[in-house]
């Protein structure tokens, strides 16, 4: 089995969770995995080694999981995108839609500076809305956002096109 159908393997998918009719890709079995986990998040920081990343920007709560890591491979800072409330000093906040509900994400006003090179990182791209906040903070920085790489793709849902189309992102996939 290669790689990629090895990481495939470990993800399960949890049908009415956490509605009826979401059908969840369940990746905690692959941060479970002394094997899976670490391969997966050397994978994330391969695709954007040469890229020149300052910083990676990831959201509450798996984006933590993965961009965590994936910014100690790179070698660089990792900004906390944070459900309301949570952070200590002043934020900028942005309100986003969900597969299944709404949510606010806030970040430091100070996380970022204009020269900064971003990398959004998380656990999985569905319809782009989370992602989409999480551009929507890093612009107020006018920083350069080189990329966004996720663990999974679900394509049906349309949030890669979205990025690209809407704001000029290319993003990567592992699975
Ligand atoms: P989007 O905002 O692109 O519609 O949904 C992606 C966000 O919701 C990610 O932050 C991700 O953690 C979460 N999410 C949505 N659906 C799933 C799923 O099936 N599995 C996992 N692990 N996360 C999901």
């Amino acid at each position: 089995m290669d790689e990629i159908e090895y990481l495939k393997s470990c993800v399960k998918s949890i049908k009415d969770f956490p509605k009826s009719g979401i059908v969840f890709r369940d990746i905690t079995s692959v941060c479970e995995n002394p094997e899976a986990f670490p391969l997966i998040c050397k994978k994330m920081a391969e695709l954007y080694a040469d890229a020149g990343i300052t910083k990676v920007v990831g959201s509450e709560a798996r984006g933590f999981v993965f961009g965590a890591p994936v910014a100690a491979l790179l070698g660089c800072g990792f900004v906390m995108a944070r459900k309301p409330g949570k952070l200590p000093r002043e934020v900028y906040s942005e309100s986003y839609e969900l597969e299944y509900g709404t949510n606010v994400l806030e970040m430091h006003q100070d996380a970022i500076s204009s020269d900064d090179r971003i990398l959004i990182v998380d656990d999985l791209i569905a319809t782009g809305g989370t992602v989409e906040a999480q551009i929507k903070l890093v612009n107020r920085f006018n920083a350069t956002i080189a990329g966004a790489v996720f663990a999974i793709s679900l394509p049906d849902l349309g949030g890669v096109e979205m990025l690209k189309n809407r704001y000029g992102v290319d993003s990567r996939c592992i699975m």
